[in-house]
């Protein structure tokens, strides 16, 4: 059987998860800085059209984590809007259009809805639903892994763009997001445009993807190139930049906070800051074994 090649068609799937949180943006906006959202989706859209580039059978996906909402830029249902929309210049991939006008379409019906919003609601939070935002990019890699055809093969991997502070009460689901991920051998990557974030180190690590606190924002398009275009396979021949620590702090369950030190459920690993005598996730009631009969025995001795 020697000369016949079965090579398979491998194609790539990139899922970018932009967090568009409006509270940290706005404040990017009112410090004048280098860094806003409009440039972050120029950056963005030319890694995507990068990405598409480099084989004709990669795929992209674009979703925002929002403050309230996680959804879709790209692909999505909806047509793009003719407000926003023009029309392809010459010669250029139609494709590239559609990214860029879909993304564009997305992002000013998310922002449009949330003016809305704001006049009910006096202050908005200022985290954003990033695990919400993982899972549905779980989930739609599961479905094309799925309809993927006999023959064909499919690497995903998940870039997370992120500004806002991390959010500690999203740790359970955040974790479980993480931990399926690594299942599903899907490599987390990040991108952090602020302060550190621990639990996205933790990510990183856990699925073995790069975590990349990002510098200088305005060489925010150099970085998504040189680091994050390539694949993870093709990562280890490249001089990349080195890993960073790992913060392995944990959540506990009681206040959402990151602690070093904790109590911990023998039976079902729950975490907590502080002791309690009944586990609320499991319910188990634990004796306290106080050191009261030890002291008495001892004193009745002599
Ligand atoms: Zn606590
Ligand atoms: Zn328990």
């Amino acid at each position: 059987m020697d000369g016949i090649k079965t090579d398979k068609l491998e194609s790539s799937l990139l899922i970018v998860i932009l967090d568009t949180n409006p509270v940290w943006w706005g404040k990017k906006k009112i410090a004048q800085d280098p860094m806003t959202l409009s440039h972050c989706v120029d950056c963005l859209t030319v890694l995507a059209n990068s990405h598409l580039m480099v084989s004709h059978n990669n795929k992209l996906a674009v979703i925002a984590a929002h403050t309230d909402i996680s959804t879709f830029l790209y692909p999505s249902s909806q047509p793009a809007r003719p407000d926003i929309f023009k029309l392809p210049d010459d010669g250029q991939y139609e494709v590239f259009n559609s990214v860029e006008s879909q993304l564009r379409t997305q992002l000013k019906t998310l922002i449009e809805a949330d003016k809305a919003q704001v006049d009910y609601m006096e202050e908005q939070s200022s985290d954003s639903l990033l695990a919400g935002a993982m899972c549905m990019a779980l989930c739609y890699i599961h479905r094309l892994e799925k309809e993927c055809p006999i023959g064909e093969s499919l690497t995903a991997r998940i870039l997370i763009l992120k500004g806002s502070d991390d959010c500690p009460s999203q740790y359970m689901n955040f974790m479980n997001a993480v931990f399926t991920a690594q299942k599903q051998n899907v490599v987390i990557d990040a991108c952090i445009l602020d302060s550190e974030s621990g639990l996205l180190q933790q990510a990183c690590d856990i699925t073995g993807g790069t975590y990349l606190n990002i510098p200088q924002a305005q060489g925010l398009l150099q970085y998504l190139l040189w680091v994050f275009l390539p694949d993870p396979s093709s990562r280890s021949k490249m001089a990349l930049p080195p890993r960073a620590q790992v913060d392995y702090r944990a959540a506990c369950f009681c206040h959402r906070n990151l602690i070093e030190i904790g109590y911990v459920c023998s039976v079902c690993l729950s975490i907590y800051c502080s002791f309690s005598p009944i586990c609320s996730t499991c319910q188990t009631t634990f004796k306290i074994i106080g050191p009261q009969k030890l002291v008495k025995k001892k004193i009745k001795k002599p």
